[in-house]
């Protein structure tokens, strides 16, 4: 899955959302969110992203971000 990070915080973009194939982004607090089992690690939005914001979980400790992007995206 790809996960929203800590740069997407008060960010009023939504290119990525725009973008997603699957329809997988929802509102989180103050910032998007990327529900991990919706996602389909298509990529397409991490450029789309002008924060930078979007990550793949396969990088270095983003075990934190998967479950923030989770609880946000399981309210809805
Ligand atoms: Fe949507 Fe693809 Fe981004 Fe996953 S990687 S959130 S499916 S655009």
């Amino acid at each position: 899955t790809y996960v929203v990070t800590d740069n997407c915080i008060a960010c009023k973009y939504t290119d990525c959302v725009e973008v997603c194939p699957v329809d997988c982004f929802y509102e989180g607090e103050n910032a998007l969110v990327i529900h991990p089992d919706e996602c389909i690690d298509c990529g397409v939005c991490e450029p789309e992203c002008p924060a930078d914001a979007i990550r793949p979980d396969t990088e270095p400790d983003m075990d934190e971000w998967v479950e923030f992007n989770r609880k946000y995206a399981e309210i809805w």
